[in-house]
């Protein structure tokens, strides 16, 4: 495995277009990543994810260590191999589903209160219990890079503590130098592992500009191979934090010539201001779990519905049109609302798969107008047509 090899090829004002070049193929950037939490983009196989036009998704790492394990992984011979995905793998660190699976996991729901008290943060890393079967696990910065190792995706995280909002300045400090001494943690690991894959340093500091600032410069002073911005877009920052996060590190990370990647980041409106602040990807789970809940994302529905509609509502049971009129996916070109409703009334797996499709489709194909647009200039004319602003 060779590191990552980024490139900027055109600017835009402060937007910029290029690619990430991995042992595993190119990320033409700026990226939407989709998620596949337990080693799969639910319902949908290698080529029907390669058809949608990504070449990258994200594991979540702290799936893996529990289903199906790490030494199933491995007896696999990682990952790619695994799930035979040919293409670019990214996984986090496994820290953010510890705290939040732990705290709000299918098992926890009626006894959150003593639960949390079973997540315990320390120097050394998270203690906690399985959101499965209970049984104990300790994970540190250590751990986080021994288990990536095994998977072997291309693109890997440095561990972190993660915030939610709202938490207090003292709080998120005491969580910011914790991320960076494990951020140190994660270097030497990689070293002493002699591994390969690129490593991205985590920012820390919530919503708190001097700790930002102070996060920003020193994972830019650190020898990762990207960065990315943790914990803003994931427990209900207001809106307005969440870019000014972005104003405050961006001139700060871009300086690095590394690719910078937005955890969380998956509403239209926010991958375009993501964008125009110089982000070169972003995931989340947004179009697959909207999509399975029967959200149709279409320029047509708007900003203020967030360009989506509920296939399931009865004005679409007798729409003859296809789930997005503007687009070339497999889904709109053979299919219409009526039928589209009637899968998700019927509860078809089906349903299922052509929503993650288009959904996934779309994604990409906005991606793509946003590349574009970058290389000629008119990302200003893109980010107005889409958001009236
Ligand atoms: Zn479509």
């Amino acid at each position: 495995m060779t590191k990552l090899k980024f490139s900027i090829e055109a600017t835009d004002g402060t937007a910029r277009t290029g690619s990430i070049r991995t042992e595993h193929g190119i990320i033409a950037t700026p990226a939407f990543v989709p998620v596949g939490t337990a080693a799969s983009v639910k319902s949908l196989t290698p080529d029907e994810i390669e058809n949608t036009g990504h070449r990258v998704f994200f594991v979540n790492t702290y799936h893996m260590i529990f289903r199906p394990g790490l030494e199933t992984v491995k007896h696999a011979g990682g990952l790619h191999k695994f799930m035979n995905w040919p293409h670019v793998l990214m996984t986090d660190s496994g820290g953010f589903q510890a705290f939040s699976l732990s705290e709000n996991g299918p098992r926890v729901k009626e006894n959150r209160a003593t639960e949390r008290s079973l997540v315990k943060i320390t120097d050394q890393g998270i203690a906690f219990k399985s959101a499965w079967d209970g049984s104990p696990v300790f994970l540190g910065p250590g751990e986080s890079m021994a288990a990536q190792g095994i998977l072997g995706a291309d693109l890997v995280m440095a561990f972190d503590e993660c915030t939610f909002y709202p938490i207090s300045e003292k709080r998120a400090g005491l969580a910011m130098d914790r991320t960076h001494a494990w951020a140190k943690v994660c270097l030497e690991s990689r070293n002493l592992l002699k591994s390969r894959q690129s490593l991205y340093g985590i920012i820390q500091g919530s919503v708190y500009k001097r700790l930002r600032i102070n996060s920003a410069k020193f994972m830019a002073s650190l020898p990762f191979d990207g960065l990315a911005i943790g914990s803003v877009a994931n427990s209900r920052e207001p809106r307005d934090k969440v870019f000014a996060v972005l104003d405050w590190t961006m001139p700060l990370l871009s300086e690095t010539a590394k690719p910078i990647h937005f955890l969380g980041i998956g509403e239209i409106e926010d991958i375009i201001l993501s964008v125009e602040k110089g982000i070169d990807s972003l995931d989340c789970i947004t179009p697959t779990r909207l999509g399975r809940m029967g959200w149709l994302f279409t320029k047509e529905a708007g900003l203020k519905n967030k360009f989506r509609y509920d296939i399931t509502h009865r004005q679409y049971a007798r729409d003859l049109q296809p789930p997005d009129p503007l687009c070339k996916c497999y889904a709109c070109l053979n299919f219409n609302r009526s039928y589209l409703h009637h899968l998700f009334k019927s509860r078809e797996l089906l349903a299922l798969r052509l929503a993650t499709m288009h959904n996934l489709y779309f994604f990409a194909d906005l991606m793509g107008k946003i590349r574009q647009s970058i290389r000629e200039r008119h990302f200003s004319t893109l980010k107005k047509e889409w958001l009236n602003y």
